[in-house]
């Protein structure tokens, strides 16, 4: 490749970004490539999507690009925004500068507050402009967190004190990709509709990974967005169910659960409905009977996994899980494992609740949203 001497030890990469990569994370990289469709890259997938939330402080979904961070700032744009839609946006440095100049090519129209590259975006100014905007018209505040240009870092409590102390209801937008993983962030907390951020910098990956942490609100804006997308569409991501969809199947089946429990003539934990649990139900066993001996004689005849009782109720309870990345058939398999291993263990029933639970997913089936 080349034919300068060979420079012993490590070399410092002491840049903003791309940053130093941990041994082990590069050591990890060096495996096979796997089927991106497979069972293997489900549970990877999975766990990552999961996983990545804490890194936003979100409870939100987070969508992943194979991408710079460059696309994740295209991703949040497209998804949530108009042609000819005002975006104010604050000067911070060069990185401000570059969004600000995509989202004139995106045929939007940034209004570009300015200032001196010295410090991070002032709230006060973007309060006193929001003020103004009598009529709404500026649909997303864009600003970068850390200004890797200069930095510095700008308040994004602030920020968002500043866009609800004017009473506006503009979109937030904020570029972490520089300070990620690096400087304290919380998504949530600070009622961001979505957060920008990429792998090679304070995540300490390689580049490749563009990130959008996005709010419901940001999610309910994408319905109503007329920018073209395609690559970067987050209604394209195949993972995103959407959040209202999840929460209704974990309601459909922790209520098909329920009706197993009382179809088998046993007392669900939880004494009222407005308490009752759409990720688990916990069931209380039958006096003299203990639910770990019948959790252990379902495990070994069936391999179902259920939950023990905690502490006070050990012995007393067991939890069948209904969350997670389950359908009507994982359910109605796990009910059946249940009733099985009631039976095998001795535990008095009536043998009702599969059924129970059938009838309920059968009368309540819909297809799939395509
Ligand atoms: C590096 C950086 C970008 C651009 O990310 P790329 O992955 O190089 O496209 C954008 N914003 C900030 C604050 C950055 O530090």
């Amino acid at each position: 490749m080349s034919n300068t001497p060979r420079r012993a030890g490590r070399h410092f990469l002491q840049i903003p970004g791309p940053t130093p990569v941990p041994d082990r994370i590069l050591r990890a990289m060096d495996m096979p490539v796997i089927d991106h469709r497979g069972p293997e890259f489900k549970v990877l997938g999975l766990k990552v999507l999961s996983g990545i939330k804490t890194v936003f402080k979100t409870a939100s979904p987070v969508f992943i690009y194979p991408s710079s961070g460059t696309g994740a700032w295209e991703a949040a744009l497209l998804n949530t925004l108009s042609p000819g839609d005002k975006v104010l946006m604050y000067e911070t440095g060069h990185f401000a500068t570059l969004w600000r100049n995509m989202s004139l090519k995106l045929a939007l129209q940034p209004e570009f507050i300015a200032s001196d590259w010295r410090s991070g975006a002032d709230a006060g100014a973007i309060e006193a402009r929001l003020r103004e905007d009598k009529g709404h018209t500026i649909k997303a505040v864009c600003v970068v967190h850390n200004e890797t240009s200069t930095g510095a870092t700008s308040r994004i409590d602030e920020v968002r004190r500043a866009i609800d102390a004017a009473k506006h209801p503009a979109l937030f937008m904020v570029d972490t990709i520089s300070s990620l993983a690096s400087i304290d962030y919380r998504h949530d907390e600070w009622g961001v509709d979505v957060t920008v951020g990429g792998s090679q910098k304070g995540l300490m990956l390689p580049p490749g990974l563009g990130f959008n942490a996005v709010s419901e609100k940001a999610l309910a804006a994408t319905k109503a967005s007329k920018l073209p997308k395609s690559y970067f569409s987050w209604d394209d991501m195949l993972h995103e169910e959407g959040l209202e969809r999840v929460f209704a199947r974990h309601d459909r089946h922790a209520e098909g659960v329920r009706r197993a429990v009382r179809a088998w003539g046993l007392e669900i934990w939880c004494k009222e409905a407005r308490y009752y649990s759409s990720s688990l139900t916990a069931i209380l066993m039958p006096a003299g009977h203990n639910a770990d001996a019948f959790r252990k004689t379902a495990l070994e005849h069936f391999d179902v996994s259920l939950g023990t009782g905690l502490s006070k109720i050990a012995g007393k309870v067991f939890r069948i899980g209904h969350l997670g990345d389950t359908n009507d058939l994982t359910m109605i398999a796990t009910l059946a494992g249940v009733e099985m291993g009631l039976k095998l263990a001795g535990v008095p029933h009536k043998a009702d609740g599969v059924r129970a639970a059938m009838d309920y997913f059968t009368g309540t089936a819909r297809a799939p949203a395509s």
